[in-house]
């Protein structure tokens, strides 16, 4: 097991995107590994890799005791959308919200292996591989609410415990200035 933490929204690495994956190998194992034991044991119905802080585009789900992964996704969306279903990110723990995504999405891209790969998921697998490509992208969930709903939203998240608690940190390396003084 190799349950990393999990990155709460205010940290900067939830806002950047993520780069796409170019070697298939053990490394990327690995982090497919970490994401999948941290979201069995948050739980969590998917996770994506700017969540445990690695800036590569990759994503585990776990929805309808299907458990899986992809990488570099590309997505197709059906046009019809779910506007009610409530949605949660374990970057924001605690807190769901209606959030408006589209019902069908076929997902293409690769696995751990670099074999291609196309799934098609409805309803909350849809909805999930919209939620961690977006994470991929440094959208979050809050960004496809309308205003009112983004509004309600911001105030739980004010008022919600962790909320602060990934503001940044400065760190300091022992090493970068052979301990003099800048
Ligand atoms: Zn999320």
């Amino acid at each position: 097991m190799s349950i990393q933490s999990i990155r709460l929204f205010g940290d900067p690495v939830l806002r950047t995107p993520a780069a796409p994956v170019v070697d298939f190998d053990k490394e990327l194992r690995k982090l497919v590994k970490d994401l999948t034991d941290t979201m069995m044991d948050a739980p969590g119905a998917g996770l994506a890799a700017p969540q445990i802080g690695v800036g590569l585009r990759v994503f585990t789900y776990y929805v309808d005791d299907q458990l899986g992964h992809l990488i570099n996704p590309d997505l197709d969306l059906s046009a019809d959308l779910d506007e009610e279903g409530e949605e949660g990110c374990l970057s924001f723990p605690g807190l769901s919200f209606p959030t408006p995504r589209a019902i069908r999405a076929v997902a293409k891209g690769f696995n751990m292996h670099g074999e291609p790969v196309v799934l098609e998921g409805t309803d909350l697998m849809a909805r999930c591989f919209q939620h961690e490509t977006d994470h991929l992208d440094g959208i979050l969930f809050i960004d496809r609410m309308d205003s009112k709903q983004r509004k309600l939203a911001m105030k739980a998240i004010r008022e919600a415990e962790w909320s602060g608690l990934s503001a940044p940190t400065v760190k300091f390396s022992p090493h970068a200035t052979g301990g003099r003084a800048l």
